[in-house]
């Protein structure tokens, strides 16, 4: 058969994104998005820029890193603003992985550094999790790769100790160590102080969960300048303005209403304890996630079906059909009232079976 593809790309197996289905109003527990709006500031600096569309947006973000820089008390050089994280994860194995550059991180987590790897060709391992689907900071002891891990990491929630990876860090002191940090605003402690202490550390945080900016679509990464310096270069060379206007405008506000995001933060990790309780009492296996999310698995009912189930009422939540986790479901935590129905239709399900 004729293909212009070339063969990596032919034989590519895609990574598939959540559903964002259009065919009903689900309460969609399936992406980890906020279930709150975001902070009204987002909306008036949007507004009161559009008629200035006809210009590029600025490729440095400059007003975007002087905000962040004030929040989070890290200089504007340690941080670079992308298309989401996920456009950051690109640029960082574009700057640091190749053939003989491999990359490293767990058999269960986010899906994305896999297909990432398949699609520039770069050779990953990937290492198991514990029994309890810990990582185990031993087994990346000194592993001559780049190493990814998501901390909290997904879809587990488990969170992984700042000492444990400052031990990572200093093993590997001549590969990259990527910390994708996506969830961590829901519990865990950030390792961005390490960045002063570690060269070879890179962080990827994101305003799509956190901070109801999912469909603006901003990243950032954070990481000493020796670091950033190498991303802005395919940053500029693949698209300088990744991040419109709009969005450059979206993270100002974030960052000055940043006790908006906080309070909402606070409302999904307490809505996400009352339902890690309440699945208990139903008999399900629950991970102690940090994130805004519930890992969990029934004897009762298989992984597959309970999705089905909750779909059918209206209830959207992810499943996985990868072995290890085929028995499991990832269920996003949203508002209280949505957590109410999601365990009371779990409960309905369960008294069916
Ligand atoms: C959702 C998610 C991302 C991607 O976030 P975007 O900023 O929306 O691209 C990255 N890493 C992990 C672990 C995620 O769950």
């Amino acid at each position: 058969m004729k293909t212009f593809a070339i063969d990596r790309i032919f034989s590519l197996d895609a990574y598939t994104p959540g559903e964002q289905p259009r065919d009903m109003k689900y309460i969609k527990l399936n992406t980890n998005e906020s279930p709150y709006p975001p902070s009204p500031g987002v909306a008036r600096m949007i507004a009161g820029d559009l008629q200035n569309l006809n210009l590029y947006s600025d490729p440095a973000c400059s007003d975007l890193a002087a905000a962040a820089s004030r929040a989070l008390n890290i200089p504007p050089e340690a941080m670079i603003f992308t298309n989401g994280s996920d456009e950051l994860l690109n640029f960082a194995l574009l700057a640091f992985c190749d053939g003989e550059r491999g990359a490293a991180f767990p058999d269960v987590t986010y899906g994305l550094y896999s297909a990432l790897c398949e699609m520039y060709g770069i050779p990953y391992e990937k290492i198991p999790l514990g029994g309890d689907f810990r990582v185990n900071p031993d087994d990346y002891s000194g592993l001559g790769k780049n190493i990814i891990l998501a901390n909290p990491n997904a879809p587990t929630g488990l969170f992984l100790p700042v000492a444990d990876i400052a031990r990572i860090l200093e093993s590997n002191r001549d590969r990259v160590v990527i910390i994708d940090e996506a969830y961590i605003a829901f519990g865990g402690e950030s390792c961005a102080p390490l960045i002063d202490k570690y060269d070879n550390l890179l962080i990827a945080r994101t305003f799509s969960k956190s901070h109801s900016l999912a469909g603006a679509r901003l990243g950032m990464g954070i990481g000493a300048p020796g670091l950033i310096k190498y991303l802005n270069k395919v940053k500029y060379t693949f698209n300088a303005y990744s991040v419109n206007r709009m969005t450059q405008l979206a993270g100002i506000a974030a960052f000055e209403e940043a006790g908006y995001y906080a309070a909402n933060c606070s409302a999904v990790a307490a809505a996400r304890e009352r339902a890690k309780e309440a699945l208990r009492r139903l008999g399900f296996f629950v991970t102690d996630s940090a994130a805004n999310f519930l890992f969990v698995r029934s004897d009762r009912i298989g992984g597959e079906e309970l999705y089905e189930r909750l779909r059918e009422r209206g209830i959207l939540v992810r499943h996985f059909s990868s072995p290890r986790i085929a028995d499991f479901n990832r269920i996003t935590v949203g508002t209280g009232a949505q957590t109410d129905a999601l365990i009371e239709a779990v409960a309905g399900i369960l008294s069916d079976t």
